[in-house]
């Protein structure tokens, strides 16, 4: 007989899933409903509204797609690429390389800008992209690069693709709740994001928004969308407001009410006061890796608060300072991926696993798993740095 499964109790400072608050798990846990009972559709209504807030927009086409963050970087591009389109892909790590993909295999032509891992997408390289190129339809780019700890000038971007005439899409799946993020002020055109980064709500999610001259150019396509679930036009017959509500497909009932509930969360400390957390313990655990003789990747000014590149000392089996981790401290932090594999671990702070406690563990446990290594430092130093942060 196969028994029932019950997971150990993890710190999770990988680069997502992040920890899901107790909150969070409890309103997973209530009575299923139907996916058009009207008590759903009232929830529905209300997670639209926390999400145009999180997201800082007015658009009316937001909703969360039943999938995970990929399936919401899928749904822009099947939605807003065609056959022939040119799209410039800004690739400075893991997500880009995907968001290219995308655009090939529904046919569009890429052109593709690359930047080195662990450096922010440059803007004078899109600029002469796009002074390169006539009729580019789209820019897409990652405003958080989790592969790296690199933020991007979303901003800017976002200017550029509207000077230039072009739509902008964004992957904003690391960045929500974690730094800054102004969909309608900084005129986004098409964003994705995911639940399990700095929402900390359990992963299976894809918040998606798209404006106005985005909704616009799904409706101009002259082919249909290749994609039966992903099509927006199909999708907001249950997801769009005014309309009657018609089955699509079954919601993830429970799911969505997690997502709910972080956003609840989220909105009750204020998009700001989340930020600015963010930025606070990511100071804490920058001075207490620092005092440790360990260096962060990433150049202080587009360096992410949320994911921490830590750069891994010559000589230690990386690896096994990450099994150390969990075995002993039930501590989950991530590798490096792709090109930064083996070079650098990669320590989240995000949502609700972004607190002082987290902190101060963390560095004891890596200091724990080094000195175990035969690396010789002082113990107590980098914890003793944290919490003069902490306590500031
Ligand atoms: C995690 C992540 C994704 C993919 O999300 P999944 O939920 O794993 O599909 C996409 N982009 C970025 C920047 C991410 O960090």
């Amino acid at each position: 007989m196969i028994e029932s499964f019950y997971p150990p109790q993890r710190t999770l400072m990988g680069p997502g899933p992040s920890d899901v608050s107790p909150r969070v798990l409890a309103a997973m846990a209530r009575p299923t409903i139907g996916h058009l009972d009207p008590e759903f559709i009232r929830m529905m209504d209300e997670l639209k509204q926390l999400l145009q807030y999180a997201l800082k927009t007015k658009n009316a086409l937001t909703m969360p797609v039943s999938a995970p963050g990929s399936a919401g970087m899928e749904a822009c591009f099947v939605n807003l690429v065609e056959p022939g389109d040119k799209v410039i892909v800004c690739q400075n790590g893991v997500f880009g390389g995907r968001m290219a993909e995308n655009v090939r295999r529904f046919g569009g032509e890429v052109i593709l800008v690359e930047d080195d891992w662990g450096q922010p997408v440059s803007l004078a390289k899109v600029e002469a992209a796009f002074n390169a190129n006539a009729n580019v339809k789209a820019l897409a780019f990652v405003h958080a690069e989790t592969s790296t700890g690199v933020r991007s000038d979303a901003q800017a971007l976002a200017r550029l693709a509207q000077a230039n005439g072009a739509l902008s899409i964004v992957d904003a799946v690391t960045s929500l709740g974690g730094i800054e993020l102004d969909m309608d002020g900084w005129g986004i055109d098409a964003l994705y994001s995911g639940t399990q980064k700095c929402l900390s709500a359990p992963p299976g999610i894809s918040p998606v928004s798209f404006s106005e001259r985005a909704v616009a150019a799904v409706k101009a396509r002259t082919t249909p969308v290749p994609s039966w679930f992903l099509d927006t036009n199909l999708v907001m017959g249950y997801w769009g407001a005014g309309v009657k509500r018609a089955y699509h497909h079954t919601a993830p009932v429970n799911a969505l009410y997690a997502l709910h509930e972080s956003l609840v969360v989220l909105q009750q400390e204020g998009l700001e006061q989340a930020w600015s957390r963010h930025e606070q313990h990511h100071q804490a655990l920058k001075q207490g890796l620092e005092a440790m003789g360990l260096a962060l990747l990433v150049d202080p000014e587009y360096r992410l608060p949320q994911l921490n590149a830590v750069v891994i000392p010559e000589g230690i089996d990386e690896a096994r300072v990450r099994a150390r981790l969990l075995e002993q401290y039930s501590l989950e932090i991530g590798a490096g991926l792709g090109a930064l594999a083996g070079r650098v671990w990669r320590i989240g702070l995000m949502g609700h696993a972004c607190n002082g406690k987290n902190v101060l563990l963390c560095l004891a446990a890596l200091e724990g798993a080094l000195i175990a290594e035969g690396v010789e430092l002082q113990r107590g130093a980098a914890v003793a740095a944290a919490s003069a942060v902490l306590a500031a």
